[in-house]
Order: structure tokens, then sequence, then C-alpha cells
């Protein structure tokens, strides 16, 4: 299951959901994988910079 880990402190956290699904990866954002239409997020931050998306 995909996570979103820091670099940095090296904390753990769910990647957000959307349609009952984890959200993907794209362009540096968090979209969902269903719609278009569901819009996108940034990639929470921790430690100050962006979080690693890791599958
Ligand atoms: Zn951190
Ligand atoms: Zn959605």
């Amino acid at each position: 299951m995909a996570k979103l880990i820091c670099n940095v402190c090296g904390s753990e956290k769910d990647v957000p959901k959307c349609c009952d699904k984890s959200m993907i990866l794209k362009d540096n954002y968090l979209m969902c994988c269903c719609s278009d239409n569901c819009g996108h997020q940034h990639i929470p931050e921790c430690c100050g910079q962006p979080m690693n998306y890791i599958d």
C-alpha cells in the first residue's frame, strides 16, 4: 500500500484517500485515480519539505 515518508525524520503517513482509494502521485500533486473531477491536492509536508511518495 502506498505511503508518504519524510526524508528527514522518517515519519510515515497514509496517503490521503479519495473515492475510497489511495490517491496517486502525478506531476508533484496527489490526484484521485478515479476521476479528474475530484481535483488534486498538494503533497503533505513534514520537516519543511514535501513527503516522499512510496508505492
Ligand atoms: Zn519529518
Ligand atoms: Zn475521487
